[in-house]
């Protein structure tokens, strides 16, 4: 599923509160069909990322939990849950696929000096490293932005200009 796509699904609206502006697409779960996105507003979003809620904008929840899409779906219910509502949680129809997903812990990825990364973070990488295959190296100081997480134990991945996508080990990266 591209974009384009996604933005068609959802009427170009977000998948959760429904508001038509600063609209982009979060992944909400890693999938090979790319179908773990949904289409979240700047307000939904930063929310999500930050989990700093404001519980009343979250009513939205109350028809976005109906959604036919997994992904809004499971966005849905792992909200609830982060609010403490277990009541809602409880009335939503999960396939045992989609609770496995809605309830997988997120890894924790500190950098060398112990700091959380999360995805969006910039980091500075604070050894050469050889980038296997590519006979490349990134070089120590090379600043790193926009990291994403990846399903990759003590790893981040991200786009290193010059090279490409990469796998980095947090443990040489420092966050800036
Ligand atoms: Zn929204």
């Amino acid at each position: 599923m591209n974009e384009k796509e996604i933005f068609n699904r959802a009427n170009n609206k977000c998948e959760l509160c429904e508001n038509e502006e600063n609209l982009s697409v979060y992944e909400v779960y890693k999938s090979d069909d790319n179908d773990g996105y949904a289409l979240l507003c700047e307000t939904c979003k930063n929310q999500i990322e930050s989990q700093n809620w404001d519980e009343n904008h979250f009513n939205c929840l109350n028809n976005a939990m109906w959604s036919e899409v997994p992904a809004v779906k499971i966005l849905s219910y792992k909200i609830w849950q982060a609010l403490g509502r277990s009541d809602m949680t409880d009335m939503m129809y999960l396939s045992d696929e989609e609770m496995a997903v809605a309830n997988k812990k997120e890894e924790i990825v500190k950098d060398a000096n112990g700091n959380i990364l999360k995805a969006g973070d910039s980091v500075s990488v604070i050894k050469d490293l050889d980038v296997k295959g590519a006979g490349k190296t990134i070089k120590r100081g090379t600043v790193v932005k926009n990291i994403r997480m990846c399903d990759v134990e003590g790893h981040v991945s991200c786009r290193v200009e010059g090279i490409g996508q990469v796998y980095l080990k947090t443990e040489f990266l420092k966050k800036i």
